[in-house]
Formats: C-alpha cells, sequence, structure tokens
C-alpha cells in the first residue's frame, strides 16, 4: 500500500526520516510543537538535499520535488492524514506515552505507530494505545539518510502483518530492517552504550587522554570515530538517558552511568549540540 507517512518531531531524527521518506516519493507530514522547531527541521533538510545537489547526485528540481513532498505543521490534527506515523521527540517516556495516547486518537484506526526511540519499551508505548499490535519500533541511526540500519522492535503484542509493513517500508526507503525483542536498550544500544560509558570511565579515572582512548579504539578496532567524539555527537544527555534505561531496566550495577557523563549533563555540556563535551566545537 502507499504509506503517508507522519513523523512527529522535527529534530535530528525526525527531519531525518522525513528526508528520506520524501525521497522515496511518500508524502511526509513533519510536525513539531512549535513553528521555528519545524522551520529549523526544514533548514537541516535543505542544507542536506543541497549537498546532494552541489554533488550531483540529485538536480535542483528534484530538491525542490522532494522538500514539496513534506508538508510542515504545528498541528497535530493534521496526521489524521497519515497511514503510518513515525515518533521522534524527546526520549522521555512520558512525553511519548502522551503523544502515542493523542496519535491513537487522531490517525486512522489502521495506521502504524511506530517510535524512533533508542532504549523506551516499545510494549509501554503500544500499553498506552488502543492497538498496541500496530506499535512498534523504528530505530534509524544518525544521520538518517546515510545509515543503511532501522533496528526494528516488537514489542509484545506487535503483529506480525504491522512488522511485515514496517519491513516493506525500510525497503522503499532504502534501509535494512533488523529485527529484535523489546528488552532494554534493544540490541544496538545495549551493546554501544555500556562501550561509551566505559571510554567515559577511563577518561574519569585517568587511565589515559581523550584523544589517546578515541585513537586506541579508532585505530586499534577500525572503528570510524572513537566512543568519546561518538558521545558527543549522539549526544550526553541522551547517552545518559539510554544508560540510565539499562540500569534501571536490567536492574544489574555494570550499567552505572559514569559520574563524569552525569557532571558533563548537569553542565549543560551536551556534546556537539551545545558547542561542548569530551571536545570544543
Ligand atoms: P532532538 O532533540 O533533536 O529532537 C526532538 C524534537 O522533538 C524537538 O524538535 C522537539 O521540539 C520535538 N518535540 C518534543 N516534544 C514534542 C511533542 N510533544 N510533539 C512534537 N514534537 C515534540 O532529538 P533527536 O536526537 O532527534 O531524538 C529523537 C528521538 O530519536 C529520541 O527518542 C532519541 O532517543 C531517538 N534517536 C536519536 C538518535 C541520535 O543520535 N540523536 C539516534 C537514534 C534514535
Amino acid at each position: 500500500m502507499s504509506e503517508v507517512i507522519g513523523v512527529v518531531g522535527a529534530g535530528t531524527m525526525g527531519n531525518g526520516i522525513a528526508q528520506v521518506a520524501a525521497r522515496a516519493g511518500y508524502k511526509a507530514i513533519l510536525h513539531d510543537v512549535r513553528d521555528e522547531f519545524v522551520e529549523r527541521g526544514f533548514a537541516a533538510i535543505d542544507k542536506n538535499l543541497q549537498r546532494d545537489v552541489d554533488k550531483e547526485r540529485i538536480s535542483a528540481d528534484e530538491k525542490q520535488r522532494i522538500v514539496g513532498r513534506i508538508h510542515g505543521t504545528t498541528d497535530l490534527t493534521s496526521l489524521t492524514q497519515a497511514t503510518f506515523v513515525i515518533e521522534a521527540v524527546v526520549e522521555d517516556l512520558a512525553v511519548k506515552t502522551e503523544v502515542f495516547k493523542l496519535l491513537d486518537k487522531l490517525t486512522p484506526g489502521d495506521a502504524i505507530l511506530a517510535s524512533n526511540t533508542s532504549s523506551i519499551s516499545i510494549t509501554k508505548l503500544g500499553a498506552a494505545t488502543s492497538r498496541p499490535e500496530k506499535v512498534i519500533g523504528m530505530h534509524f541511526m544518525n544521520p538518517v539518510p546515510v545509515m543503511k540500519l532501522v533496528e526494528v522492535i516488537r514489542g509484545i503484542a506487535t503483529s506480525d502483518e504491522t512488522y511485515e509493513r514496517v519491513r516493506t517500508l525500510s525497503e522503499k526507503l532504502d534501509k535494512i530492517a533488523l529485527d529484535c525483542q523489546d528488552s532494554p536498550g534493544f540490541v544496538s544500544n545495549r551493546v554501544l552504550m555500556p562501550m561509551i560509558n566505559e571510554a567515559i570511565f577511563t577518561l574519569y579515572e585517568g587511565v589515559a587522554t581523550r584523544e589517546s582512548i578515541d585513537g586506541i579504539m579508532k585505530l586499534g578496532m577500525n572503528h570510524p570515530m572513537g566512543p568519546l567524539t561518538l558521545a558527543d555527537f549522539i549526544g550526553l544527555d541522551v547517552c545518559l538517558a539510554i544508560m540510565n534505561v539499562l540500569y534501571e531496566g536490567l536492574g544489574d550495577p555494570k550499567y552505572r552511568p559514569c559520574p563524569l557523563l552525569k557532571r558533563y549533563v548537569d553542565a549543560g555540556w551536551l556534546g556537539r549540540k551545545s558547542g561542548r563535551g569530551f571536545y570544543e566545537y
């Protein structure tokens, strides 16, 4: 079926998702709570697509057509037209639960409600709706237009039909969907975040400098980016939130967030987006 893609949250991930949906030919509705946030989302999309024009991957006309397929709005009722919604608001259970309740009321009964959450339980989000069988995790990676993976998370009630529609859409978006069960941090962050947290511990304990830690992991493990650089890129607040989900959800002290990570977040040193994290930008 041809989906109309609703995207809730026009931030880093949301604008990337709207861009890839529109580029694949879908009509997309991009929602955020304030006009300036919607505009910021469009500015990011414009900048990204302009790079593709400059590199002659798409024509200027094609860029205009892609942008033209995205409708920006601050009015959630615009999503009554959506057949497939991807939520990408802040990583906060209370905020996401409220969004899912509203989406459940507003969207057609057979619309899929997917979340781009990095760590929040899909089963919990499903329980906030009257259609848990249509609620699923669709975890895109950052930057969305570049990264191939979509980690698909099945909640306890998610139906096979919903999973198939997500797989079909992922393929149309030129992504590769790999699935897992609903468990704290899923697979990606269950494995990645403790590594980042451990890197922060090595810095905290004075085991090595930031440059050494990142250099050792880059050169030694062939990682494209060192863990501290990656943490700055993801956002230290996001990293801390995910460590807390692992710590509380799995109940194992090995997931304890590093005190240095907490201190940086307290200071508002959130990484790239705030101009300072483990590095200065
Ligand atoms: P962000 O802060 O860049 O964007 C979030 C946007 O949501 C903001 O523009 C905010 O105004 C908007 N928002 C907040 N409450 C809203 C509401 N009630 N209705 C509509 N919009 C609302 O965050 P992000 O990095 O894009 O992350 C979004 C989601 O994607 C989170 O769940 C995060 O865990 C997940 N995620 C992030 C990354 C990453 O690397 N940044 C990667 C994968 C998944």
